[in-house]
């Protein structure tokens, strides 16, 4: 793809449509940014991109500067519904996202890891096991470094790890994994893909152009994700917490096992007892990432070494402090309803937990069974609450704090010694927050301040 003339625009100035449009330019395009956010909200964004001659359209997007182009490169937090993109593929013209276009010139091969829960703390997982295998290797997508600012360090030896979404997976053509791996799908942002089957069509792109050659890890206990074998022409490895597979990584006798080929031996990697993370939704983390990290040729032994000394990704049902006796779990990522039913799955009882937030049109009664076996009471917080509070009413004590200052008081004031304040929200934190590691950071503040109670 020669892009040296060429006339792109890029729709949305997110983290990675800045990084599109700075790799585009470097390469000889003509770049527009276009976005709706006014010029004050972009102020730390723009100058850079002057300074290297992309054009800029704040406020808006005027529909001429959507006619006049050889390319679209749309950001993965903009609808492809929106109009003008629906109008620009009406004239022809070619809408691909940020994905898409990292894919067209990245070098070596790539794992790519998608799934509606748990995709950093595998991305994340797999990444350190292939650099302390010795393999040269990449870490980015969704978890942080845009896939385009990879393209320049990349060679033909290198692993690409990256985490992809669903927003991500909607625009991609050419976009070949070496291996993929879905890790569960699970309802969430509905309120973006309408039905759940778009959401996991729009998932399964993650495997549109493999090939037999290459590899397609799946979640033999998730039935969404697993039905995918069906439709697929890679070679299918399989992890689960329930049985053995032919090919893949499971459970057996308190260990960690896998096997790589139909005829290979059974290998032993660590005891069930040696991962450090808590909560069962993180064996099958870790049985995906043994089964891939395996695939892409790192040894058992080097494996093991890597999970044992492994911590949980921040705002990941991730341990803050102890007060009285009061344990404290920040999961502010637990931004839907199957989240947050494994991080209170991950506690035996006794757990104050923290809900509420931007609804994404979920279905909050799903957590009525956990929420009387192992949850002593639940504090609401932001615009969800009356929808959560209609959902729970009677299934367990309810109390409205609006805030998260005034639940994680609340709580605190009502946890006995040996309980546990959770927050796992099962809601977006964009009604009262910048983002859940702003929502993250202030819970953990709070819980800090906690310190200087008095009991
Ligand atoms: P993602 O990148 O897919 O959002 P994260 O690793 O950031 O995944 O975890 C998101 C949330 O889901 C956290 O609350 C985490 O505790 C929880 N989680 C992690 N792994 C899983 C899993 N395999 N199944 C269900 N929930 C999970």
């Amino acid at each position: 793809m020669d892009l040296k003339g060429k006339k792109v625009l890029v729709v949305g100035l997110g983290k990675s449509g800045l990084a599109a449009a700075l790799f585009l330019r470097r390469r000889g395009a003509q770049v527009t940014v276009s976005d709706v956010r006014s010029a004050e909200a972009l102020a730390n964004d723009i100058p850079s991109l002057l300074e290297e001659g992309v054009m800029v359209e704040t406020g808006g997007h005027g529909l001429l500067t959507f006619r006049r182009q050889d390319l679209i490169v749309v950001s993965p937090g903009v609808p492809l519904e929106t109009p003008e993109l629906v109008q620009a593929r009406k004239f022809g013209l070619p809408v691909i996202g940020e994905l898409e276009l990292a894919a067209r010139f990245l070098r070596g091969r790539v794992l790519a890891i998608t799934g509606s829960n748990g995709k950093t703390t595998t991305t994340a997982l797999v990444g350190e096991i292939l650099k302390q295998a010795g393999l040269a290797t990449l870490v980015g997508g969704n978890i942080g470094v845009p896939v385009v600012a990879l393209i320049e360090e990349s060679s033909d030896q290198t692993w690409s790890v990256l985490e992809v979404s669903s927003f991500q997976l909607e625009s991609t053509e050419l976009f070949h994994p070496a291996i993929a791996v879905i890790l569960n799908i699970t309802p969430d942002h509905l309120d973006r893909h309408g039905t759940f089957e778009n959401y996991a069509r729009a998932k399964e792109r993650i495997f549109a152009a493999q090939t037999s050659e290459d590899c397609l890890v799946l979640n033999a206990d998730n039935t969404p994700a697993a039905s995918a074998a069906v439709r697929t022409a890679a070679s299918v490895y399989w992890f689960s917490v329930e049985h053995p597979v032919d090919q893949g990584a499971w459970l057996e006798q308190g260990f960690v096992v896998c096997r790589i080929s139909r005829d290979a031996a059974v290998e032993t990697i660590m005891p069930l007892s040696a991962i450090p993370l808590k909560g069962s939704h993180n064996v099958e983390n870790v049985l995906a990432a043994v089964c891939a990290a395996r695939l892409a040729g790192a040894g058992a032994e080097s494996i093991a070494q890597t999970i044992r000394n492994f911590h949980a990704v921040e705002h990941r049902l991730e341990y803050v402090a102890t007060h009285n006796g009061v344990e404290f779990y920040n999961d502010s990522k637990a931004t839907n309803v199957d989240a947050t039913a494994k991080a209170i799955a991950a506690f035996s009882g006794g757990v104050h937990l923290i809900l509420g937030g931007k609804d994404k049109n979920s279905d909050y009664t799903q957590l009525a069974d956990l929420l009387r076996e192992r949850v002593s009471a639940v504090y609401t917080i932001g615009a969800a609450a009356a929808k959560i509070e209609s959902h729970l009413r009677g299934i367990v004590s309810l109390h409205s704090c609006e805030t998260l200052e005034k639940a994680v008081n609340a709580a605190f004031a009502a946890a006995r010694p040996g309980e546990v304040v959770l927050l796992a929200p099962a809601c977006s934190s964009f009604d009262q927050f910048e983002n859940y590691e702003h929502r993250g950071r202030v819970f953990k503040q709070l819980v800090n301040e906690c310190r200087n109670w008095k009991v």
